[in-house]
């Protein structure tokens, strides 16, 4: 039996396998080309031979109907892929013919050829995005049973949601630390999934994913070879097919090298006739794109409202799938969400990279070495304040020449725990006592209208006077416990305030309470 700890992102349009390398780093393994991406498409001769990735994609020229991509999109339907009819078609139970094949079948023909990339491969994790159908995870077990791959807490394979593994991949980064709700977006080659899940410790549950399986980076191509091909037509007056996969690589050729260059050319050699180049811009791109975008941005708005929070709840913004790589669409999440999304270098092995870490954290640890379990031990997904606190004080309002009371913040949201943070405020007046106030925001406002307070204690003070100082400190530790510390500094008083913190939901649900009492 093998310990090698492996991922597997069983992609639409590519697939990758990970593995937790001696020190406890996933990395990709890549085929004999060195290639770390596996295109998803399954080549079947008739001549019972398979291939699967570009092999397999090259075949489609001279025999179509041999070539199956995209399988992932049929995992929960009751279909067969009909070699004669070079189509999907209904699966008639008690008749399947010889050359029809369940997408459990095929897919497992891309598990195998990941498998062989390496030696002693004989356990993984799968990942499948978090809205899949109980019996699209059905039929990915039974691709991994079929491709000989068991797990590693039983003998079925076990399957992690993929924005839990980009998760796990993005927790891993040097630097990154993961917490609070989170929101992963994922742009792949042809579908888009938002999703939110709340990390905590290393716990990562996900509130809400949503996605349209019909968009994805294939859009983005059609639309340059659309211009492409008006371009040619406008110039050179003849037609270029726009269902020619030539093109379609040539025009995705063309995007990528827009997500790194302002603009680039490239020569079209026409169908019959001359050659012509074409020059684009990135600005011209992101013009052609703008519905595209627009549908990316309504998914991202909605997802957020679904999970009934507020932008400003999401913590952090991961971003996943090789189509994130274009900026109009981190242009687009900027604009949406009001902040960067953290980028990863390879957005398209993120998350085989995080299977393999999931892996390896759900091994036995007798499968581990020393540096592999010091590493698994160590990924970190930590807490962060969930709000805001502060503190009510007073201004004055100049213009009124009177005092009026504002929220004033000392711990800002999303703050690695733990932190601690001191500030100053002063006596209006000569007073022997004042009251200690914490609140609690989901924004940054300084209207105590819109804040909870949630301690309010009052300080007795010996004779203080004007201008005295007041110290206040907030520290909230790692189990979201927050010491408040209220200090006179002329007479060394201090007030001390301890609190737990809610969730947004416990306050909401203790307001809810609240209102059923009425009032008269
Ligand atoms: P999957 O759909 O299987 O999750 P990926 O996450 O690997 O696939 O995304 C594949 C898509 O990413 C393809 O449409 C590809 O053209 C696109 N892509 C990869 N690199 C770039 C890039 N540099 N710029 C724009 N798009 C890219
Ligand atoms: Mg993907």
């Amino acid at each position: 039996m093998s310990n090698k700890i492996v991922g597997i992102d069983l992609g639409t349009t590519f697939s990758a396998i990970a593995i937790l390398d001696t020190i406890g780093n996933p990395e990709i393994l890549p085929d004999l080309k060195n290639n770390k991406i596996t295109a998803s498409a399954v080549y079947l001769s008739s001549n019972n031979e398979s291939k699967v990735g570009s092999e397999a994609l090259s075949a489609i020229k001279a025999e179509p109907n041999r070539v199956i991509t995209e399988i992932k999109r049929h995992m929960r339907d009751e279909v067969v892929y009909s070699l004669k009819e070079g189509k999907w078609i209904e699966k008639s139970f008690d008749q399947k013919l010889e050359d029809e094949f369940t997408p459990a079948q095929l897919s497992s023909k891309i598990l195998e050829k990941l498998k062989n990339f390496s030696e002693n491969i004989d356990k993984a994790v799968i990942t499948v995005p978090a809205m899949f159908a109980n019996n699209a995870r059905q039929a990915t077990i039974d691709a991994a049973k079929m491709a000989g791959l068991s797990g590693y807490e039983s003998d079925v394979v076990e399957l992690i949601n993929e924005p839990t593994a980009a998760i796990f991949h993005y927790a891993n980064l040097p630097g990154v630390s993961i917490s609070g709700k989170v929101m992963v977006v994922d742009l792949g080659g042809g579908t888009f999934d938002v999703t939110i899940a709340e990390v905590n410790g290393k716990k990562v549950d996900v509130i809400h994913s949503e996605g349209n399986p019909n968009l994805g980076g294939k859009d983005f191509d059609r639309i340059l070879l659309e211009f492409m091909s008006n371009q040619y037509k406008e110039q050179l007056g003849a037609e270029l097919s726009i269902d020619d996969v030539e093109y379609l690589l040539q025009a995705e050729e063309l995007k990528k090298v827009l997500s790194s260059r302002e603009s680039h050319g490239i020569i079209l050699d026409g169908p019959n006739g001359p050659s012509k180049k074409i020059e684009i811009s990135r600005t011209q791109f992101n013009d052609l794109s703008v519905n595209l975008i627009e549908a990316i941005k309504l998914k991202m708005e909605s997802c957020v409202r679904k999970s009934k929070l507020h932008k400003d709840d999401i913590t952090q913004i991961l971003l996943v799938g090789g189509s994130t790589r274009m900026p109009c669409v981190v242009d687009a999440i900027k604009q949406v969400m009001g902040k960067e999304p953290t980028k990863g270098v390879n957005v398209d092995e993120a998350v085989a990279s995080g299977a393999a870490l999931y892996a390896g954290t759900i091994t036995d640890k007798s499968n581990l070495n020393e540096a592999q379990k010091e590493a698994m031990s160590k990924i970190d997904l930590s807490d962060v304040a969930n709000h805001y606190f502060g503190t009510l004080a007073q201004t004055l309002d100049e213009e009124r020449q009177k005092y009026f009371q504002y929220n004033s913040i000392i711990i800002e949201k999303g703050s690695k725990l733990p932190v601690a943070k001191t500030n100053q405020y002063s006596l209006i007046q000569d007073q022997d006592g004042f009251p200690a106030t914490v609140t609690q925001s989901d924004g940054p406002t300084e209207n105590k209208e819109f804040v909870h307070i949630i301690a309010q204690e009052r300080v007795d003070i010996k004779d203080g006077k004007k201008d005295d100082e007041i110290q206040i400190t907030f520290s909230y530790d790692k189990s979201q416990i927050m010491h408040c510390t209220f200090e006179h500094v002329a007479s060394g008083k201090k007030h001390e305030i301890q609190i737990k913190s809610k969730s947004s939901e416990e306050v909401d649900e203790a307001q809810k309470e609240m209102k059923n009492f009425t009032i008269d």
